[in-house]
């Protein structure tokens, strides 16, 4: 295993019930560290400030842009969405695997910046599937959940970036699912870089007769 953690993005329409199955896969295992994001977004029902995100105005999420405060930031529906930076590095270091929680344009900027990290989008099994999520979670208007179809049309375009699809029908099978997808990514020779030269170290003094 690696000493650091790797970086796992979580992208998914919205409705696709990403947000249980990271807390699922968090209470199930504690190898994990979820990021919370910055937004600029109004708080829903039953959010709370520092737990799902951080709720800031405008100013305040352009003056963290400027300082550099962010990996990565995105407009989405009308608001600012971004991942604070300092978390995400000190919990690397502690070897856990980061989760971020993120929509497509903050993923790829994410990819770019860091090519070990594993990309994973999530889906409901059917589009009829997800217009029922996006209605009885209650949680926006007839307005908003069209513009947030319109918004996973568009994304399905960028599907084909990632690494792997989690298909959200049965939530304990994909939460099992997901987490195999991590640790079966942790052993890809990219992310062994360390390993690979300790083997190479040694098999090299071996052949010298060290
Ligand atoms: P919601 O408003 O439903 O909580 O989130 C809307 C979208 O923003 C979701 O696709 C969610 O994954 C994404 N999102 C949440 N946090 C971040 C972030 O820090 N960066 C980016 N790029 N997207 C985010």
């Amino acid at each position: 295993m690696n000493k650091n953690g790797i970086l796992v993005v979580v992208s998914g329409f919205s409705g696709a019930g990403k947000g249980t199955l990271v807390r699922k896969l968090m209470e199930k295992y504690d190898n994990y560290a979820l990021s919370i994001s910055m937004t600029t977004r109004d708080k829903r029902e039953g959010e709370e400030n520092g737990v799902h995100y951080f709720f800031v105005d405008h100013k305040t999420f352009e003056q963290n842009i400027i300082n550099d405060g962010l990996l990565e930031y995105a407009s989405y529906c009308g608001n600012y969405y971004g991942t604070p930076k300092e978390y995400v590095q000190k919990m690397i270091a502690d070897g856990k695997d980061v989760i971020l929680e993120i929509e497509v344009q903050g993923a790829l900027q994410i990819k770019k910046k860091f090519p070990n990290t594993l990309l994973l989008f999530v889906t409901p099994p059917n589009g009829e599937e997800l217009l029922n999520r996006l209605k009885t979670r209650g949680t926006e208007t007839q307005e908003e959940i069209m513009r947030r179809v319109s918004r996973a049309k568009e994304e399905a375009d960028w599907i084909t970036k990632y690494d792997y699809l989690v298909i959200n029908d049965n939530i304990d099978e994909c939460v099992e699912n997901l987490n195999n997808m991590i640790i079966s990514a942790h052993n890809t020779p990219s992310r062994q870089q360390d390993l690979i030269n300790k083997l190479k170290y040694e098999l090299d003094s071996i052949s010298k007769g060290e």
